[in-house]
């Protein structure tokens, strides 16, 4: 059997030194030899090679498939591989939570497990699971192309968090699966930094399309011509070829049966969004109107609209006061802010749309459903944004960074608060470790009527009257004296806060300082019924279909919607619900440097992710704890016929008694203890000598 490879040390638990630096050093040393997996006990340490490495072919596969994670190198195979076992013979569901800072690798590592996922299933070759699997595969194709972009920092950045489950039958083959998406980063439609770029689709639209097709969208091929894709300057990217993306891209269309006329009026809405975002304003005097009256034709045209109600629904608004309907012109700055809303809100909605009809394309038939619906199982695996902190972060930073405080109290809650109740549990002594339980951090951002986003909420009930100012001002009567919050107000003496309109987060990865500029509009996220109703009369069923809220009258009372924030903090509780519910698994990317380079390695960048990610203190629980337990039942059923004492027959007492014998005999007494129902092993080597006499007698 192979036990761990010799490079550096496999399991961070059995390092001679548990410091941070040591820590670093070993993934350091691993990674200059190729060796870009670490564990800490079960959780997989991936280091970003920045490199095709060799290491996914079926050669890699057979040598992981069906083995327990001690038994071969780190691999992020065994993980998938844990988590498919733990589904499938104990009927588990379980989640593989990925984590990491942007260009990490976390959207690869997500792959990488589905691919393992696909090999290692349909044993039978069943055509109608290679479907499936063949439809799972290629969602990410779909998704990454409206979904991604380049950024300064990964060029093929997600710029929205994935959830995946994927669901399988009782025999443990995949039949279906869903996807949830969350907070798609739409300011990316109308503006983007140096260097950066839209979402992939327009740029993958303008190099792929033949002609023909791009006559018919009243497009040309250059992507300096559209003010929306033309601000980073950087159109194109050597590791991307939009051209041959777009082939991809519509035949995963075709592979996830979406019908032509969705596939068509998709690019049709692409299109459409790059006219937009060409249309420029006039003042004169009284009312607002618009320069260029071609891209209005060309807009209307491919969205199936009135031209007239486009124009309208541009220069002004329609206010219902009392029952009376009035209109309201915009000034020319209204109109700007009113054209940008409308688009990244179309986009958002065909974002939405996408992930929906690749969603019914993975969904489990129905008749699955009904025949093996009690034998259902499912692995999910999420993917989302880590850790941001910008020179200036906003609103988006702002629910990226409390996304990440959630996760890291599931991490806790999981791992190391379920650890050491276990140990409680069994009256097995040690030593308490203290790690920071950062609960109090999403209570500072979630709590009902107390929390930021309840605050912000507030101040959104009257916008116009309420600026964000007043907001932050609200913030320091409600949270002076809260630890991990200040503004300047609350603390003059303090200088890295600059402005009056900043505050301060402590987050459990570091301190972040937000901006308060922006936040009440973006968490409002207003746009202005006009345009629903300008979409949902949209000729083409396929739009009208994305905006039913438009059918409502304009005289009608209708609800407030819920702000982005509520939204958001709701859909992290939910998320949060659905993991906890299942077996944790947990991949933690690491970037080894800005370059994207496979040969250098930051030690100071990779020592502020180690930080933050907290692993250090989970090899200190893991090794204050034991490298692997079981339920002395269970041991003593595999391990039995090590001993002369156990096998063939065992008359001593209980299994407790038996294991005790055994291990002793053994000379494994001193890595070992007892608890009140399940043996705890410290080291892994006891385990592979364990493994190793049984494999002998076997
Ligand atoms: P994240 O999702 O964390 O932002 P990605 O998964 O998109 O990061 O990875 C960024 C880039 O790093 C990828 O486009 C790829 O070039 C490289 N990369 C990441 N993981 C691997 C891997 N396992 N093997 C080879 N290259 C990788
Ligand atoms: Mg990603």
């Amino acid at each position: 059997m192979a036990s761990y490879d010799e490079v550096g040390v496999g399991d961070s638990v059995l390092l001679n030194e548990i410091s941070t630096p040591a820590f670093v050093e070993n993934i350091r040393i691993r990674f200059n030899n190729g060796r870009i997996y670490t564990y800490i006990g079960e959780v997989c340490v991936s280091v970003n090679p920045y490199t095709t490495v060799k290491l996914y072919g079926n050669d890699y596969v057979q040598q992981y498939k069906g083995r327990e994670i001690f038994e071969r190198p780190p691999h992020i195979f065994a993980i998938a591989d844990a988590s498919y076992k733990a589904m499938k013979r104990r009927g588990r569901d379980s989640c593989i939570v990925i984590s990491g800072e942007s260009g990490s690798g976390k959207t690869e590592a997500s792959k990488i497990i589905m691919r393992y996922i696909a090999a290692v299933t349909n044993v039978a070759g069943q055509s109608e699971i290679e479907r499936v699997k063949d439809v799972l595969l290629q969602s990410n194709a779909v998704l990454e192309a409206f979904g991604n972009a380049k950024t300064n920092r990964n060029d093929n950045s997600s710029r929205f968090g994935k959830y995946m489950d994927i669901n399988f039958d009782f025999k443990g083959d995949p039949i279906g699966g869903h996807i949830e998406n969350y907070l798609l980063e739409k300011s990316r439609v109308v503006l983007q930094q140096k260097g950066e770029r839209n979402f992939h689709s327009f740029y993958q639209l303008l190099a792929g399309a033949s002609d023909s097709e791009l006559s018919k969208l009243k497009l040309k091929r250059d992507v300096s011509k559209y003010h929306f894709i033309n601000q980073g300057g950087s159109p194109r990217v050597d590791s991307i070829s939009d051209k041959s993306d777009y082939r991809t891209v519509s035949s995963a269309f075709k592979v996830q049966g979406f019908s032509t006329d969705t596939i068509d009026a998709i690019w049709r809405t692409v299109a459409a969004i790059l006219h937009l975002g060409n249309v420029e304003f006039k003042h004169d005097g009284e009312s607002t109107s618009i320069k260029n009256k071609d891209a209005i034709r060309n807009i209307a045209e491919l969205l199936r609209v009135e031209e007239e109600q486009l124009v309208k629904s541009l220069v002004g608004r329609v206010i219902a006061a009392r029952g009376e309907v009035m209109e309201k012109n915009h000034t020319q700055t209204e109109a700007e802010y009113a054209r940008d809303a409308f688009a990244k809100a179309i986009y958002e909605r065909l974002f939405s749309t996408i992930v929906s009809n690749v969603n019914t394309a993975i969904q489990v038939k129905e008749e699955e459903q009904s025949s093996r619906y009690r034998y259902m199982t499912v692995i999910g695996v999420l993917d989302i944004y880590g850790f941001e902190v910008f020179d200036r972060n906003s609103f988006e930073q702002f629910c990226i960074n409390y996304c990440n405080e959630k996760l890291q109290q599931l991490f806790i809650e999981l791992v190391l608060k379920q650890e050491q109740e276990e140990y409680q549990r069994e009256g097995i002594e040690w030593q308490r470790i203290e790690y920071f339980n950062n609960q109090i951090i999403c209570d500072l951002v979630e709590q009902n009527h107390q929390g930021i986003i309840a605050i912000l909420d507030e101040g959104c009930l009257n916008v116009g009257k309420v600026t964000d100012e007043m907001c932050l001002e609200a913030m320091e009567n409600k949270l002076k004296g809260h630890n991990h919050f200040t503004t300047r107000k609350l603390s003059p003496s303090d200088k890295e806060l600059k402005h009056v309109e900043e505050f301060r987060i402590k987050h459990y990865a570091g301190d972040v300082i937000y901006s308060i500029k922006g936040f009440l509009e973006k968490n409002k996220d207003t746009l202005f019924q006009d345009f629903k109703r300008l979409m949902y009369s949209s000729k083409d069923p396929v739009i009208s279909g994305m905006w039913p809220e438009g059918a409502t009258s304009i005289t009608a009372t209708t609800k407030r919607p819920l702000t982005a924030g509520t939204l958001f903090k709701n859909s992290m509780i939910s998320l949060v619900k659905t993991l906890a519910s299942k077996e944790p698994y947990y991949v933690r990317c690491i970037k080894p440097n800005e370059q994207k380079s496979p040969v250098i390695f930051d030690a100071e960048r990779v020592t502020h992710q180690v930080n933050y990610l907290g692993l250090v203190e989970n090899v200190r629980v893991r090794r204050a704890g034991f490298a692997h337990r079981q339920p002395y039942d269970r041991f003593l059923r595999r391990y039995k016929m090590i001993s002369q004492y156990t096998w063939p027959n065992f008359h001593g007492g209980s299994d407790m008694q038996g294991t005790k014998i055994l291990l002793e005999e053994q000379n494994f007494s001193n890595d070992v203890m007892y608890g009140k129902t399940k043996v705890f092993i410290r080291s892994p080597q006891t385990l592979f000598a364990l493994e190793e006499g049984r494999a002998r007698l076997l």
